[in-house]
């Protein structure tokens, strides 16, 4: 028995249990409660819901609304659009079940008092693109996150999932989950009938542009580290496009957003010597990609890979050109607000810098990459579809569910459906939820039994970390360095530079190759060893320790899908060296994959992509 097993373990009951409550879980436990009115329904979250997750600092747009109400978009559109984004790979029966119901969460939003900007004349919401909607979102998510609290039968904050639990009475069958509270260390076995994963994407798995004290600096939440993955992924829940990592081009860094200045104050972009510079590169991407540079609008991966050849070409920095937009007062107001109520953090950049982007275009960067289902690109779980829209192929059962009995996910956690971003992610939750009560009613009595040795033996495995730190501190040989155990501060660091200079980070811009990945995945495989020995010195650092783990086993994946793919289907995302063009005749198709958790074997395999939108 290890020294910290005595801890306290709390037993959680419940039909409905939700992890992670960033918008899907808000959305899935608000409608798990309008479809399952007597049932009990338990949102389980890291931090607090209140101010959790991606949104946590409010948004200044919504980036997925329809407006079928003025017949502004219909939901096939919304597919062509993600199908063209993404190079022709999404799932068109998930992004079209999302894109019908999403104007109905948008609409919530307003009446639960989001304020929304309007167009005085028409009294249509005002449009900050073809797809945004501009609202005054400083406090979006404690407006969502009511709404759950409302619906809940409990919320527990402060409570990181560590692991999923498996039936002991039907195999392959979900039955909860268990992790602890990172402010008493209190141990908790969440037993359920239905999970829904909304756990989130991941940041920090590649080394980030701002190291040491601001490697905190992301453009995606620091704090999403992966559990959306890794939860699944360890109980043998089918992966897809895990090598569909995103990077993004922002403000450089603080990570400011540059839709709403494209899009809104028509900005746009020049290299350091005052010139246009895409057109540049239009003979090159159309070498690598054919026809698909020729559409409309350019997918956002080959205008990352113009400004990326247009840097090494020598002719950087690339500039957003702020200075004439900004003479229109009404312009830099929205400039301004536009970080304001979203990215505080890049005005305070500017105002160090001494930027005034009235008076001095501000330089762009490209993020390092990282691993998301919800926003520009798809990587996630492979889940069944709606039973009126999808091919045979897509359906095993209930809409969502993944190819784990019981196992649900939404927003990030979902593969195949890029561009859901708040509103999207949050609807998918609702659908997820709609789904997972289903399937509860139709369990009926056969109700799915945890095992007292499964989270007996998890209760041990997580608090181990506690452990080899009481342990190991005694042979500490300077400073906070121990031969007994890693901290998860070294660990994530080794992690990042494995990931950065062999599958594609910022280092190499972007590039790799089998020889590469064949490398990333042994030292991957070391590094996993050495997580036996992780040390943490309290509960804070025992959650770094398992958010480590979680991004680790995301990594994992990410690499393999990397290698299986052999084609460079995303320029400006990530490039293989040894299959530099994209290849529709072999890889037009998703990449699926499996971890058995017994052997460390991934199994991959392709899966069709079906077009079922003209
Ligand atoms: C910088 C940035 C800008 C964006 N801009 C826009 C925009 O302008 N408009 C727009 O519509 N969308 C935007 N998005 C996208 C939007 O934020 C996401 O699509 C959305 O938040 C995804 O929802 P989610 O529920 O999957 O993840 P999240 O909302 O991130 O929620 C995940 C939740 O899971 C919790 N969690 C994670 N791991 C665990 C664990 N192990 N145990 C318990 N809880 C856990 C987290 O704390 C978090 O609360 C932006 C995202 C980012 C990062």
């Amino acid at each position: 028995m290890g020294l910290f097993s005595r801890r306290k373990t709390n037993f959680v009951d419940s039909d409905v249990l939700v992890i992670g409550g960033g918008m899907a879980g808000c959305g899935a436990t608000y409608e798990a409660r309008h479809w399952g009115r007597d049932l009990n329904i338990v949102c389980v979250e890291k931090a607090n819901i209140e101010r959790s997750g991606a949104v946590a600092q409010g948004l200044y747009a919504i980036n997925c609304y329809m407006g079928m109400q003025w017949d502004e978009n219909q939901p096939e559109d919304h597919v062509r659009y993600a199908r063209n984004d993404l190079m022709g790979l999404v799932r068109e029966d998930l992004g079209y079940d999302i894109a019908r119901h999403v104007d109905s969460s948008v609409h919530k939003f307003e009446e639960w008092g989001l304020p929304m900007m309007k167009d005085p004349e028409t009294g249509r919401y005002t449009r900050e693109g073809k797809w945004q909607i501009m609202i005054h979102g400083e406090s979006y998510k404690p407006i969502v996150a009511e709404a759950a609290r409302k619906a809940a039968t409990k919320v527990y904050n402060r409570i990181m999932v560590t692991h999923l639990l498996m039936d002991k009475s039907k195999e392959g069958r979900v039955a909860g989950a268990v992790g602890f509270n990172v402010r008493t260390g209190d141990f908790f076995v969440f037993r359920a009938k239905a999970v829904i994963v909304a756990a989130g994407g991941a940041s920090h798995i590649y080394k980030p542009r701002a190291v040491g004290e601001g490697m905190g600096r992301t453009w995606y939440a620091p704090w999403s580290s992966a559990s959306a993955y890794a939860l699944p992924i360890q109980v043998g829940a089918k992966m897809t496009q895990m090598e569909n990592r995103i990077v993004l081009t922002r403000f450089k860094d603080g990570y400011g957003p540059v839709g709403a200045y494209f899009l809104h104050l028509k900005t746009y972009t020049e290299n350091a010597y005052g010139n246009e510079y895409e057109s540049t590169w239009y003979e090159n991407t159309k070498e690598l990609v054919g026809d698909y540079v020729d559409r409309h609008p350019v997918p956002t991966c080959l205008r990352n890979h113009a400004f990326l050849e247009e840097m090494k070409a020598g002719r950087g920095p690339i500039r957003m050109v702020t200075k004439e937009a900004f003479q229109d007062p009404h312009k830099e107001t929205v400039g301004w607000e536009n970080f304001l109520g979203m990215t505080i953090g890049q005005a305070v950049v500017w105002a160090s810098q001494d930027i005034d982007p009235k008076h001095t275009n501000p330089e762009l960067t490209t993020s390092e990459p990282y691993v998301m289902g919800s926003h520009a690109t798809c990587s996630g779980a492979w889940a069944s579809g709606p039973e009126d829209y999808s091919p045979d192929e897509y359906q095993w059962g209930y809409n969502r569910m993944m190819t784990v009995d019981g196992l649900f996910g939404a927003g990030d956690t979902i593969g195949g459906t890029a561009h859901k971003f708040s509103s999207g992610s949050y609807t998918e939750g609702r659908i997820a939820a709609k789904a997972a009560v289903n399937y509860i009613k139709d369990l009926g009595k056969d109700a799915p039994q945890v095992s007292e040795d499964e989270y007996e033996n998890l209760k041990t495995e997580v608090f181990k970390p506690l452990e080899n730190y009481e342990v190991g501190r005694n042979e500490i040989v300077a400073g906070t360095v121990s031969p007994s155990y890693l901290l998860p501060m070294h660990g994530l660091q080794r992690l990042e530079k494995i990931m950065d200079e062999y599958v594609g980070g910022i280092s190499s811009h972007y590039m790799t190759n089998e020889p590469l990945l064949t490398r990333g995945l042994e030292l991957l495989g070391t590094l996993k060893e050495d997580l036996d020995k992780l040390g943490a010195e309290d509960l804070h650092q025992l959650q770094r320790a398992w958010e480590l783990q979680h991004r680790v086993l995301a990594s994992e994946s990410v690499t393999h899908h990397t290698m299986f793919r052999k084609e460079t289907r995303w320029p400006g995302y990530y490039y293989r060296g040894d299959h530099m063009k994209l290849d529709d005749d072999d890889w037009h198709c998703f990449t699926l994959s499996q971890y058995h958790k017994e052997t460390g074997e991934w199994e991959l395999e392709k899966a069709p992509v079906y077009h079922i939108v003209d």
